[in-house]
Protein backbone atom coordinates (compact mmCIF):
# COMPACT_ATOMS: atom_id res chain seq x y z
CA UNK A 1 0.00 0.00 0.00
CA UNK A 2 1.29 3.62 -0.86
CA UNK A 3 2.03 5.88 1.96
CA UNK A 4 -0.89 8.18 0.28
CA UNK A 5 -3.82 4.80 0.20
CA UNK A 6 -2.62 4.03 4.41
CA UNK A 7 -3.07 8.10 5.55
CA UNK A 8 -6.72 8.74 3.19
CA UNK A 9 -8.03 4.80 5.06
CA UNK A 10 -6.49 5.87 8.60
CA UNK A 11 -9.35 6.92 11.21
CA UNK A 12 -8.61 10.27 11.63
CA UNK A 13 -9.01 12.91 14.24
CA UNK A 14 -9.16 16.42 13.57
CA UNK A 15 -8.83 19.10 15.76
CA UNK A 16 -8.19 22.00 13.58
CA UNK A 17 -10.85 23.26 11.58
CA UNK A 18 -12.90 25.64 10.75
CA UNK A 19 -16.77 25.41 10.08
CA UNK A 20 -17.64 27.91 7.12
CA UNK A 21 -13.88 27.73 5.96
CA UNK A 22 -14.32 24.12 5.78
CA UNK A 23 -17.13 24.68 3.12
CA UNK A 24 -16.15 23.01 0.10
CA UNK A 25 -17.09 23.62 -3.92
CA UNK A 26 -19.79 21.40 -3.86
CA UNK A 27 -21.19 22.78 0.05
CA UNK A 28 -20.98 25.87 -1.33
CA UNK A 29 -22.70 25.43 -4.55
CA UNK A 30 -25.46 24.20 -2.37
CA UNK A 31 -25.93 27.38 -0.87
CA UNK A 32 -25.21 29.56 -3.83
CA UNK A 33 -28.50 27.94 -5.77
CA UNK A 34 -30.65 28.35 -2.79
CA UNK A 35 -29.63 31.74 -3.20
CA UNK A 36 -29.74 32.12 -6.79
CA UNK A 37 -30.22 35.65 -8.22
CA UNK A 38 -28.98 37.24 -4.81
CA UNK A 39 -25.47 35.85 -4.70
CA UNK A 40 -22.25 36.38 -7.18
CA UNK A 41 -21.28 33.25 -6.18
CA UNK A 42 -21.70 30.71 -8.44
CA UNK A 43 -24.09 27.68 -8.43
CA UNK A 44 -22.07 25.65 -11.11
CA UNK A 45 -19.76 23.37 -9.59
CA UNK A 46 -17.31 23.71 -12.31
CA UNK A 47 -17.43 27.70 -12.36
CA UNK A 48 -17.52 27.70 -8.82
CA UNK A 49 -14.17 25.47 -8.83
CA UNK A 50 -12.26 28.73 -10.76
CA UNK A 51 -14.12 31.29 -8.06
CA UNK A 52 -12.02 28.85 -5.21
CA UNK A 53 -9.00 29.74 -7.36
CA UNK A 54 -7.27 32.54 -5.16
CA UNK A 55 -4.72 35.07 -6.87
CA UNK A 56 -4.02 36.28 -3.40
CA UNK A 57 -5.07 36.48 0.43
CA UNK A 58 -7.03 39.24 -0.51
CA UNK A 59 -8.73 37.38 -2.75
CA UNK A 60 -9.05 34.67 -0.25
CA UNK A 61 -10.30 37.03 2.16
CA UNK A 62 -13.30 38.06 -0.54
CA UNK A 63 -14.23 34.64 -1.24
CA UNK A 64 -14.57 33.77 2.54
CA UNK A 65 -16.82 36.53 3.15
CA UNK A 66 -18.70 35.64 -0.21
CA UNK A 67 -19.01 32.72 1.67
CA UNK A 68 -20.06 33.94 4.76
CA UNK A 69 -22.54 36.06 3.32
CA UNK A 70 -24.55 32.80 1.78
CA UNK A 71 -25.19 31.74 5.49
CA UNK A 72 -28.39 33.49 6.00
CA UNK A 73 -30.49 31.17 7.94
CA UNK A 74 -30.99 28.24 9.65
CA UNK A 75 -31.50 25.77 6.77
CA UNK A 76 -27.95 27.22 5.64
CA UNK A 77 -26.17 26.52 8.72
CA UNK A 78 -27.65 22.60 9.02
CA UNK A 79 -27.05 22.03 5.05
CA UNK A 80 -23.23 23.66 5.62
CA UNK A 81 -22.26 21.64 8.46
CA UNK A 82 -23.68 18.33 7.21
CA UNK A 83 -21.91 18.77 3.92
CA UNK A 84 -18.44 19.37 6.05
CA UNK A 85 -19.41 16.21 7.82
CA UNK A 86 -19.75 15.10 4.51
CA UNK A 87 -16.41 16.00 3.17
CA UNK A 88 -14.67 14.43 6.53
CA UNK A 89 -16.35 10.98 6.11
CA UNK A 90 -15.25 10.90 2.51
CA UNK A 91 -11.60 10.88 4.42
CA UNK A 92 -12.18 9.00 7.35
CA UNK A 93 -12.07 11.64 9.84
CA UNK A 94 -14.22 10.15 12.37
CA UNK A 95 -13.82 13.10 15.10
CA UNK A 96 -13.44 16.82 14.71
CA UNK A 97 -13.97 19.39 17.30
CA UNK A 98 -15.42 22.19 14.17
CA UNK A 99 -14.31 25.91 15.27
CA UNK A 100 -17.75 27.77 14.84
CA UNK A 101 -18.39 31.22 14.98
CA UNK A 102 -21.45 31.61 16.06
CA UNK A 103 -21.33 35.18 16.14
CA UNK A 104 -21.22 35.93 12.46
CA UNK A 105 -24.33 33.94 12.13
CA UNK A 106 -26.40 35.94 15.05
CA UNK A 107 -24.98 39.41 13.59
CA UNK A 108 -26.19 38.23 10.41
CA UNK A 109 -30.29 38.02 11.61
CA UNK A 110 -30.13 34.37 12.57
CA UNK A 111 -31.40 33.59 16.09
CA UNK A 112 -28.98 31.50 18.18
CA UNK A 113 -31.53 29.25 19.38
CA UNK A 114 -32.41 28.55 15.56
CA UNK A 115 -28.51 28.38 15.04
CA UNK A 116 -27.77 25.79 17.62
CA UNK A 117 -30.96 23.55 16.69
CA UNK A 118 -28.95 23.84 13.18
CA UNK A 119 -25.76 22.55 14.18
CA UNK A 120 -26.81 20.00 16.92
CA UNK A 121 -29.19 18.20 13.67
CA UNK A 122 -26.78 17.87 11.80
CA UNK A 123 -24.31 16.70 14.57
CA UNK A 124 -26.70 13.93 15.46
CA UNK A 125 -27.18 13.04 12.09
CA UNK A 126 -23.72 13.07 10.64
CA UNK A 127 -22.91 10.73 13.90
CA UNK A 128 -25.78 8.21 13.15
CA UNK A 129 -25.83 8.25 8.84
CA UNK A 130 -22.26 9.23 8.37
CA UNK A 131 -20.31 8.04 11.89
CA UNK A 132 -18.62 11.13 11.82
CA UNK A 133 -18.40 12.61 15.70
CA UNK A 134 -18.48 16.29 15.97
CA UNK A 135 -17.84 18.63 18.51
CA UNK A 136 -17.87 22.38 18.63
CA UNK A 137 -15.43 24.80 19.90
CA UNK A 138 -17.15 28.19 19.62
CA UNK A 139 -14.75 31.00 18.93
CA UNK A 140 -14.94 34.66 19.38
CA UNK A 141 -13.86 36.67 16.23
CA UNK A 142 -11.03 38.68 17.42
CA UNK A 143 -11.19 41.16 15.13
CA UNK A 144 -14.40 42.03 16.16
CA UNK A 145 -13.86 43.24 19.62
CA UNK A 146 -15.19 42.66 23.15
CA UNK A 147 -18.48 42.70 21.80
CA UNK A 148 -18.22 39.83 20.00
CA UNK A 149 -16.83 38.04 23.17
CA UNK A 150 -19.98 39.16 25.12
CA UNK A 151 -22.16 37.42 22.59
CA UNK A 152 -20.19 34.52 22.02
CA UNK A 153 -20.01 33.89 25.78
CA UNK A 154 -23.43 34.36 26.01
CA UNK A 155 -24.12 31.20 23.46
CA UNK A 156 -22.16 29.44 24.73
CA UNK A 157 -23.23 29.22 27.96
CA UNK A 158 -26.58 30.30 28.03
CA UNK A 159 -27.77 28.38 24.97
CA UNK A 160 -25.22 25.61 25.60
CA UNK A 161 -25.11 23.00 22.73
CA UNK A 162 -24.71 19.53 23.80
CA UNK A 163 -21.86 18.57 20.83
CA UNK A 164 -20.13 22.31 22.30
CA UNK A 165 -16.61 21.30 23.90
CA UNK A 166 -14.28 24.23 24.07
CA UNK A 167 -13.89 28.12 23.74
CA UNK A 168 -11.69 29.44 21.39
CA UNK A 169 -10.17 32.95 19.89
CA UNK A 170 -9.68 33.33 16.23
CA UNK A 171 -8.91 36.47 13.94
CA UNK A 172 -5.82 38.42 13.77
CA UNK A 173 -3.69 38.37 16.33
CA UNK A 174 -1.79 41.64 15.14
CA UNK A 175 -3.21 44.51 16.98
CA UNK A 176 -5.43 42.55 19.12
CA UNK A 177 -3.62 41.93 22.63
CA UNK A 178 -5.17 38.23 24.27
CA UNK A 179 -4.95 39.35 27.79
CA UNK A 180 -8.29 41.44 27.59
CA UNK A 181 -10.43 38.45 27.00
CA UNK A 182 -9.40 36.66 29.99
CA UNK A 183 -12.72 37.42 31.62
CA UNK A 184 -14.75 35.78 28.93
CA UNK A 185 -11.97 32.63 29.15
CA UNK A 186 -12.39 32.26 33.07
CA UNK A 187 -16.33 32.40 32.68
CA UNK A 188 -16.14 29.55 29.68
CA UNK A 189 -13.78 27.78 31.86
CA UNK A 190 -15.56 27.94 35.01
CA UNK A 191 -18.69 26.70 33.32
CA UNK A 192 -16.38 23.34 31.96
CA UNK A 193 -15.32 24.13 28.76
CA UNK A 194 -11.73 23.84 27.56
CA UNK A 195 -9.59 26.21 26.27
CA UNK A 196 -8.22 26.49 22.90
CA UNK A 197 -6.89 29.46 21.81
CA UNK A 198 -5.32 30.56 18.14
CA UNK A 199 -1.51 31.91 19.34
CA UNK A 200 1.84 32.38 17.88
CA UNK A 201 0.91 32.27 14.10
CA UNK A 202 1.20 35.98 12.66
CA UNK A 203 2.70 37.06 16.29
CA UNK A 204 5.78 35.71 17.97
CA UNK A 205 6.27 33.51 20.67
CA UNK A 206 4.60 35.96 23.62
CA UNK A 207 1.25 35.80 22.38
CA UNK A 208 1.40 32.06 23.16
CA UNK A 209 2.63 32.98 26.51
CA UNK A 210 -0.62 35.54 26.78
CA UNK A 211 -2.71 32.46 25.79
CA UNK A 212 -1.20 30.03 28.36
CA UNK A 213 -1.11 32.69 30.94
CA UNK A 214 -4.51 34.77 30.68
CA UNK A 215 -6.26 32.50 28.87
CA UNK A 216 -5.76 28.93 30.34
CA UNK A 217 -4.89 27.45 26.97
CA UNK A 218 -4.72 23.56 27.28
CA UNK A 219 -4.09 23.38 23.89
CA UNK A 220 -2.71 26.07 20.89
CA UNK A 221 -4.19 27.05 17.74
CA UNK A 222 -1.10 27.43 15.06
CA UNK A 223 1.89 28.23 17.87
CA UNK A 224 3.71 27.75 15.27
CA UNK A 225 6.24 30.97 16.45
CA UNK A 226 6.39 29.19 19.84
CA UNK A 227 9.94 27.68 18.39
CA UNK A 228 11.67 31.16 18.92
CA UNK A 229 11.62 30.78 22.53
CA UNK A 230 13.45 28.00 24.18
CA UNK A 231 11.83 28.85 26.97
CA UNK A 232 8.65 28.49 25.47
CA UNK A 233 9.50 25.03 23.99
CA UNK A 234 10.62 23.79 27.27
CA UNK A 235 7.40 24.46 28.70
CA UNK A 236 5.18 23.25 26.33
CA UNK A 237 6.83 19.99 25.93
CA UNK A 238 6.71 19.61 30.07
CA UNK A 239 3.46 20.72 30.50
CA UNK A 240 2.39 18.42 26.92
CA UNK A 241 0.37 20.88 25.50
CA UNK A 242 -0.76 19.99 22.51
CA UNK A 243 0.39 21.80 19.46
CA UNK A 244 -2.60 22.85 16.11
CA UNK A 245 -0.20 22.36 13.50
CA UNK A 246 -1.47 23.26 9.73
CA UNK A 247 1.26 23.43 7.30
CA UNK A 248 -0.59 24.66 4.35
CA UNK A 249 -2.42 26.99 5.92
CA UNK A 250 0.90 28.58 7.03
CA UNK A 251 1.93 28.60 4.03
CA UNK A 252 -1.14 30.73 2.34
CA UNK A 253 -1.03 33.03 4.57
CA UNK A 254 2.40 33.78 4.86
CA UNK A 255 3.22 33.02 7.97
CA UNK A 256 6.19 30.16 7.14
CA UNK A 257 7.57 31.25 3.52
CA UNK A 258 8.39 28.14 2.13
CA UNK A 259 6.93 24.30 2.89
CA UNK A 260 10.51 23.01 3.66
CA UNK A 261 10.54 26.35 6.55
CA UNK A 262 8.19 24.94 8.73
CA UNK A 263 9.16 24.73 11.69
CA UNK A 264 7.45 21.21 12.86
CA UNK A 265 10.41 19.35 13.07
CA UNK A 266 12.28 21.47 15.45
CA UNK A 267 8.93 20.82 17.00
CA UNK A 268 8.98 17.60 16.98
CA UNK A 269 12.51 17.19 17.95
CA UNK A 270 12.01 19.16 21.02
CA UNK A 271 9.50 16.67 21.72
CA UNK A 272 6.20 18.91 22.09
CA UNK A 273 3.08 17.13 21.14
CA UNK A 274 2.43 17.88 17.49
CA UNK A 275 -0.98 17.15 15.90
CA UNK A 276 -1.99 17.53 12.36
CA UNK A 277 -4.65 19.74 10.88
CA UNK A 278 -6.32 21.53 8.14
CA UNK A 279 -7.55 24.91 9.14
CA UNK A 280 -9.96 26.22 6.18
CA UNK A 281 -8.80 23.47 3.96
CA UNK A 282 -10.79 23.81 0.24
CA UNK A 283 -10.14 27.26 0.77
CA UNK A 284 -6.03 26.47 1.33
CA UNK A 285 -6.60 23.81 -1.82
CA UNK A 286 -6.21 21.06 0.72
CA UNK A 287 -7.74 18.58 2.70
CA UNK A 288 -6.67 16.61 6.20
CA UNK A 289 -5.21 13.70 4.18
CA UNK A 290 -3.30 15.96 1.96
CA UNK A 291 -1.91 17.41 5.89
CA UNK A 292 -0.70 14.17 6.63
CA UNK A 293 1.14 13.64 3.54
CA UNK A 294 2.83 16.86 3.50
CA UNK A 295 3.70 16.40 7.51
CA UNK A 296 5.14 12.68 6.61
CA UNK A 297 6.80 14.38 3.59
CA UNK A 298 8.68 17.07 5.52
CA UNK A 299 9.64 14.60 9.00
CA UNK A 300 10.15 11.72 6.42
CA UNK A 301 8.00 9.56 7.73
CA UNK A 302 6.40 5.57 7.37
CA UNK A 303 2.98 4.13 8.35
CA UNK A 304 3.47 4.14 12.03
CA UNK A 305 5.40 7.47 12.13
CA UNK A 306 1.70 9.10 10.69
CA UNK A 307 0.03 6.44 12.72
CA UNK A 308 1.66 8.21 15.93
CA UNK A 309 0.64 11.48 14.60
CA UNK A 310 -2.97 10.20 13.88
CA UNK A 311 -2.96 8.97 17.74
CA UNK A 312 -1.57 12.12 18.76
CA UNK A 313 -4.75 13.80 17.75
CA UNK A 314 -6.96 11.33 19.65
CA UNK A 315 -5.11 11.59 22.69
CA UNK A 316 -5.09 15.46 22.82
CA UNK A 317 -8.98 15.82 21.94
CA UNK A 318 -11.56 16.00 24.22
CA UNK A 319 -13.53 12.90 23.54
CA UNK A 320 -14.59 10.70 26.58
CA UNK A 321 -12.06 8.17 27.77
CA UNK A 322 -14.34 4.94 25.86
CA UNK A 323 -14.29 7.67 22.52
CA UNK A 324 -10.35 7.74 22.79
CA UNK A 325 -9.69 3.79 23.25
CA UNK A 326 -11.74 2.75 20.14
CA UNK A 327 -10.30 5.35 18.18
CA UNK A 328 -7.03 4.20 19.34
CA UNK A 329 -7.37 0.83 18.48
CA UNK A 330 -8.83 1.35 14.60
CA UNK A 331 -5.71 2.91 13.97
CA UNK A 332 -3.65 0.39 15.57
CA UNK A 333 -5.85 -2.47 13.53
CA UNK A 334 -5.19 0.00 10.32
CA UNK A 335 -1.43 -0.03 10.70
CA UNK A 336 -1.76 -3.91 11.40
CA UNK A 337 -3.65 -3.86 8.59
CA UNK A 338 -6.42 -5.86 9.84
CA UNK A 339 -9.90 -4.89 11.47
CA UNK A 340 -9.73 -4.22 15.13
CA UNK A 341 -11.13 -6.60 17.96
CA UNK A 342 -14.59 -6.83 18.55
ZN1 LIG B 1 -7.68 28.47 12.62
Amino acid sequence: MSLRAFIAGMPKAELHVHHVGSASPQVVAGLAARHEGRTSVPADPEALAKYFEFTDFAHFIEVYLSVVDLIRDAEDVRALTYGVAQDMARQNIRYAELTVTPYSSVKRGIPGEAFMEAIEDARVAAEKELGVTLRWCFDIPGEAGLESAEVTERLALDLRPDGLVSFGLGGPEIGVPRPQFQPFFDRARAAGLHSVPHAGESTGPETVWDALRFLGAERIGHGTQSVGDPALMDHLGEHRIPLEVCPTSNIATRVVTRMEEHPIRQMVDAGLVVTVNSDDPPMFGTDLNREYEVVADLLGLDEAGVAELARNAVRSSFMEDGGKTRLLAEIDAHLAGGLPEA
